[in-house]
């Protein structure tokens, strides 16, 4: 039986554009979950760092507060913040907070990179979602010119394939599935069939736990 005070977390993780952060959103919402954008996190940091914060700090003074605001989603921000990532001294601030959200006892998505591997390695739901780098940086130019950026194309992809790089090449707690996560690839997929292929698989593990 799943215990009061013990959470149901779901671990989402994939690499920028992935579809992770809407299919987050949305199995939060069906499941009445609580859910946490872990790179929101990091880019609060970045911001920080471009206003001349040292990173550690930025990292260990963070406040919710710090977390809102359209200024976290430009492209500036994503670098610095796929930069102070791969320091191991400002993941580790963030950890506490992280894994006390996971805990909520009403259940809670948490959506990042490291989720599955080092932050929730005991979610009861890990799903890596992926898709190809072009399809990720058309979704992303999109996004941006749709809210009135000026950015090109190609601006876009060489963004996405930077912080890819940098995001799985690190040596603390780089991008990878974990060895139970499952894998959607949301290349060929519109956004409702991924939603319902998590909603699906989350259905399953909560059934089965019940
Ligand atoms: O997901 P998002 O694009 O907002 O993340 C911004 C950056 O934060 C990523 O490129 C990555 O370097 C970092 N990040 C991370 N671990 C997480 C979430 C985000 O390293 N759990």
């Amino acid at each position: 039986m799943m215990g009061t005070t013990q959470g149901f977390t779901v671990a989402i993780d994939g690499p920028a554009a992935s579809g992770k952060g809407t299919i987050s959103k949305a199995v939060a919402e069906y499941f009445g979950f609580a859910h946490l954008d872990t790179g929101l996190l990091y880019r609060a940091v970045g911001a920080k760092v471009l206003l001349g914060v040292e990173p550690e700090a930025a990292a260990k003074a963070l406040v919710p507060a710090d977390l809102e605001g359209e200024g976290l989603r430009g492209a500036q921000v994503a670098q610095e913040a796929s930069k102070v990532a791969a320091l191991p001294e400002v993941r580790a601030a963030l950890v506490d907070f992280q894994r006390s959200f996971a805990a909520r006892a009403g259940g809670a998505v948490l959506d990042g990179r490291d989720i599955g591997t080092v932050i929730c390695p005991d979610a009861q739901v890990k799903l890596y979602v992926v898709a190809d780098a072009v399809v990720r940086a058309r979704r992303r130019f999109a996004e941006l010119t749709g809210k009135g950026s000026e950015t090109s194309f190609e601006e876009v992809l060489a963004d996405v394939q930077a912080r890819d790089e940098r995001d799985m090449g690190r040596a603390d707690a780089p991008l990878k599935p974990a060895a139970d996560a499952v894998e959607i690839d949301t290349s060929q997929m519109s956004i409702s069939d991924a939603v319902a292929a998590a909603v699906a698989l989350i259905e399953a593990k909560r059934a089965m736990l019940s």
